[in-house]
């Protein structure tokens, strides 16, 4: 019987899912993904996590909860740096241990990943990965080249245009729909964004609005590096550089008609770079930024009320600016 690897719906699966399937499935493991958000996860987290920690963590928890029952090891890497001059936010760095501590722990499998060190500790990191499943160094070379070669491809459709929630639910392969009125830039965490029972069907809400959506994964890396060389300051968090670089990218370009900026609560490099944002946009004030809080569900009504008057705002600004 193959060894089944648990996979949350969580957090770094919106970036690192087609990766790790890959590899794990190339070594000759069974993939098994938590379902979606809903509201038992979310309770679950609830329960388990302390008050203080951030929404995704909560979710995280919830989601690795589930899978515990469900698969011999849940799968909770601890990836410290994934270039060499940031780091992931510490949270995420103390996820396995976390998990770990909990009255009913799953059985975890980790590692440590780390840009700033030398390749050979990525190969052990690996190895020590497979070794459950396959400790074969020429197979697990094989599963990393192949795993490479699936999150390439997942960049690729990033990079034409496609949400990374589509790539991730196989509904990429439509051609993107370039017709809608206003386009709008969709900012924060990917796992906020891309998680719609958190996000409130977020992105959905505004395709029904027949808005096109632009997220940092439809930028591209080199044109967010640039747009941060105009910081008086380095950031030091890799998603929140993404975040930074994508808001700088829209105010600089003006190629969309206005930008949605998803914060989690209690996150603190969240309402760090709130400020920094907020600031920037107000030097470009033809493009309006709106940031939204999102939260355990408490002001679900607000929060839409919100979103709809922001996007009628865009259409009406538009609009007088086609008639003008
Ligand atoms: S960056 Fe914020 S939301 Fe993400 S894990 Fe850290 S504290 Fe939580």
């Amino acid at each position: 019987m193959k060894i089944t690897i648990g996979i949350p719906k969580a957090l770094l699966y919106y970036r690192q899912f087609p990766f790790w399937k890959t590899f794990f499935e190339t070594l000759g493991a069974q993939v098994v993904v938590s379902p979606r958000t809903n509201s038992t996860i979310l309770n679950r987290g609830l329960e388990a996590a302390s008050s203080e920690i951030c929404l995704p963590v909560k979710v995280f928890y919830g989601h690795a909860l589930h899978l515990s029952s469900r698969c011999d090891y849940v799968f909770i890497p601890r990836i410290v740096s994934i270039e060499k001059d940031a780091f992931t936010c510490p949270k995420m760095l103390g996820l396995p241990d976390m998990i770990r501590a909990l009255p009913k722990p799953p059985k975890v499998l980790t590692a440590d990943f780390n840009a700033k060190k030398k390749r050979k500790y990525i190969r052990r990191a690996l190895l020590s990965l497979a070794a459950p499943i396959n400790n074969n160094p020429v197979v697990v070379y094989r599963a990393y080249r192949a795993a490479l070669a699936e999150a390439k491809s997942f960049k690729k459709a990033q990079l034409n245009g496609h949400l990374t929630s589509d790539i991730l639910a196989s509904k990429a392969k439509k051609p993107v729909n370039n017709k809608e009125e206003i386009k709008i830039g969709v900012v924060g965490h990917h796992y906020n964004i891309y998680d719609s029972y958190i996000s409130l069907n977020f992105l959905e809400r505004l395709r029904r609005q027949k808005i096109k959506i632009e997220t940092v994964e439809n930028i591209g890396h080199e044109k967010i590096v640039d747009n941060l060389k105009s910081l008086p300051k380095e950031i030091f968090w890799t998603y929140e550089k993404e975040v930074v670089g994508g808001v700088m990218h829209w105010l600089n370009t003006k190629s969309v008609d206005g930008i949605i900026y998803l914060l989690s609560f209690a996150c603190g490099p969240d309402s760090l770079i709130q400020v920094l944002l907020e600031n920037e946009a107000r030097k470009h004030e033809d493009t309006p930024l709106m940031s939204m809080v999102m939260d355990e569900h408490s002001g679900e009504a607000g929060f839409l009320t919100r979103l709809e008057a922001f996007t009628d705002m865009l259409r009406y600004k538009k609009t007088k600016s086609v008639a003008s």
